[in-house]
């Protein structure tokens, strides 16, 4: 039975003298998972930049100006070698994110259904990223074998508003709800070092834990402050802010998989295994999230060898989906969508764009390629 958390007692949790902090989060680490497994993920980037948004930690915002490579959709070869490769270097699941407002019924998105069913088929478990989907959507994607679906709440409710003008976080919600009622796993995290109290980083934990049955995935994110983006300026968040994030996600949601995701590589090898010890059950590998720094796998199994930590099988905690060949089944109408567009003012939203105009204009600017993807938000 999940136990009711309000943001008061998760602020309490929080701000615990570390060491009890870490005690307890361990504690209920090993009541519900094996703390010497660790499940490993790859991100891939399957559409990259020139996205609508205006995400305030994003460099794949096609409003500010940054220096990533866009890329349109890639083949079904080409997710089809990633995934092996992601395989063969020991990742248990491929997350494919595509920089999109939300998903349309269209041709693409019938190309990444193929892409679902290629990546369920080589037997690791398949996570997308997408944007907002219907339900209708979400149910096509789980038919053609996908697993899990990450959508980050990002912040709490309240923070969100400073970070996104271009939609509500309700919409975030009823997202998670479409992609439930379809019966994926769910993965839903946040970003933490944007300029949020500990007050935010409690109410989106509220957020997520009144979620029932929690998210089944839950990715902790230091955000990597881009240049070029909103937040270019912040500054990066302790380790000891990670510690006590990942440990009282831990806590709140004992059974659910906590990633240690963005900004791994500003943390020491030893500051990563006191993530461990707090309870967070999963990385990203690969050297690059989407468009920002990851370390290297030779670097990551070499931490694993120092920790004694062994990677995750696929399908540990569920069952491989069954391809229902029903989901290339054209829907006859497109369901009635109405995804908010709240549109208030965010100042250094503003600024940002204002700055990337003024670069465009000086230099004749044509948009540059993307390299890289943002912050592991999803689409
Ligand atoms: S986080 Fe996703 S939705 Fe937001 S700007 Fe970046 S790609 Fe677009």
């Amino acid at each position: 039975m999940e136990r009711n958390w309000s943001k008061n007692d998760i602020i309490e949790l929080y701000n615990k003298p570390l060491v009890e902090l870490l005690y307890e989060a361990a504690t209920a680490h090993r009541k519900y998972h094996d703390p010497r497994e660790v499940q490993v993920s790859t991100l891939l980037s399957i559409k990259t930049g020139g996205c609508p948004e205006d995400c305030g930690y994003c460099p794949q915002a096609a409003r500010y100006h940054t220096d990533i490579e866009k890329n349109d959709l890639l083949s079904i070869d080409e997710v089809k070698s990633a995934a092996i490769e992601a395989q063969n270097s020991g990742s248990s699941r491929l997350c494919m994110g595509a920089a999109w407002r939300n998903v349309k019924d269209d041709a693409e998105f019938d190309q990444v259904l193929e892409m679902v069913r290629t990546v369920n088929d080589l037997g690791l478990e398949v996570c997308a990223t997408l944007g907002m989907v219907t339900e209708n959507q979400a149910l096509r994607l789980a038919k053609a074998g996908l697993y899990a679906y990450n959508h980050n709440l990002d912040s709490s409710e309240e923070y969100y508003k400073e970070v996104i003008s271009t939609r509500g976080y309700q919409d975030r919600l009823d997202t998670l709800d479409n992609a439930r009622k379809a019966n994926l796993t769910l993965c839903s995290g946040g970003i933490i070092g944007m300029g949020e109290s500990v007050e935010d980083r409690a109410g989106m934990l509220a957020a997520l834990a009144a979620i029932r049955p929690h998210p089944e995935s839950v990715p902790v994110n230091a955000l990597v402050a881009v240049e070029g983006t909103p937040l270019e300026e912040q500054k990066s968040v302790s380790i000891w802010e990670m510690v006590r994030m990942v440990a009282t996600t831990r806590i709140v949601m004992p059974t659910t998989t906590v990633r240690l995701s963005a900004g791994r590589t500003d943390m020491s090898p030893e500051g990563q295994a006191l993530c461990f010890m707090a309870g967070a059950s999963s990385i990203f590998a690969g050297d690059k999230l989407l468009t920002t720094p990851n370390p290297d796998c030779k670097s990551d199994h070499e931490l694993f060898d120092i920790l004694g930590l062994i990677p995750q099988k696929a399908y540990k905690k569920g069952s491989k989906p069954a391809v229902d060949e029903s989901y290339k089944d054209k829907p006859d109408l497109e369901e009635k969508i109405k995804w908010s567009r709240p549109g208030h003012k965010i100042e250094r939203n503003e600024e940002a764009k204002k700055k990337a105009k003024s670069i465009r204009n000086e230099d004749g600017f044509e948009p540059r390629k993307i390299t890289s993807v943002s912050s592991i938000d999803d689409a």
